[in-house]
């Protein structure tokens, strides 16, 4: 579904990405696993396209996206995909309903199709109960519900997810974790998300790319990260130390 072909990246003179190169099959939970600063997010915004790379290709659905030589970038809009951010920006102004609903506008749809839209997007992540309410009313919890909600309702092939949890409580992160892996398996939306957090990226993956100093060192199932590290950073950092 998304090709990465030796993606180069840099601000001024640092190189921050190096030869990034990665295949995410459709239907995957892809988790980029790395501590803070290896070139995740970096990645991520590149892929969406809200970055742009001195060199390599990116190509979605069989279809070229982005090649750097050449200079060529497709707009975030032409390449099927929708993102949640850690800050999940809520307009204050709006109901949970606005909010949600507001992606939808500008589609040439009509009110009751989007207004069912909305509501079976609320229901999947369990605030349809809170549709009228403003986001000051809400937990934390629950804004990045709506936020979620916000970035599933367009229904995009692709979700790129940047941290989502990382301003929740440690009970609410769990929650959270369950929530998405559940909402993953219902939408069967292929899934890319950014934690520095191993647990996390164990439990709810179905493959890890593993970060390092703008490299990936090892892409695979997480058991056999685990198992099988291939990299002595990767061992410290998720492998079986044994
Ligand atoms: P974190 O988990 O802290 O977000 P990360 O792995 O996602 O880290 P990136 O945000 O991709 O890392 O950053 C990779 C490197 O690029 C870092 O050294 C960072 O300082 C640098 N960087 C990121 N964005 C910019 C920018 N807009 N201008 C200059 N340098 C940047």
């Amino acid at each position: 579904l998304i090709k990465l072909e030796g993606i180069n990246k840099y601000f001024d003179k640092h190189h921050v990405l190096k030869d990034i190169s990665l295949e995410i099959e459709e239907g995957d939970f892809m988790t980029f696993l790395g501590p803070s600063g290896c070139g995740k997010t970096t990645t991520l915004r590149i892929l969406a396209g809200l970055e742009h790379q001195e060199e390599g290709l990116i190509v979605i659905s069989d279809k070229l996206v982005a090649d750097g030589q050449a200079q060529f970038f497709a707009p975030p809009a032409e390449r099927h995909l929708n993102l949640v951010f850690q800050n999940y920006a809520l307009w204050p102004h709006m109901t949970v309903f606005e909010n949600v609903s507001f992606g939808l506008e500008g589609r040439k749809r009509n009110k009751k199709e989007i207004r069912e839209r909305v509501e079976s997007s609320l229901e999947k992540l369990q605030i349809l109960a809170y549709k009228d309410r403003y986001p000051s009313e809400l937990s934390g919890g629950q804004q990045q519900r709506v936020a979620i909600a916000r970035a599933i309702v367009t229904e995009p092939k692709i979700l790129l997810l940047d941290e989502p949890l990382s301003n929740l409580d440690a009970k609410l992160r769990v929650e959270m974790r369950a929530e998405l892996k559940r909402l993953h398996h219902e939408l069967r939306t292929t899934m890319i998300y950014v934690t520095h957090d191993q647990v996390e990226a164990m439990t709810m993956s179905t493959k890890i790319a593993v970060f390092s100093e703008g490299r990936i060192l090892q892409v695979d199932k997480p058991i056999q990260l685990y198992q099988y590290p291939a990299h002595l950073t990767v061992a410290e950092f998720v492998g079986n130390p044994a």
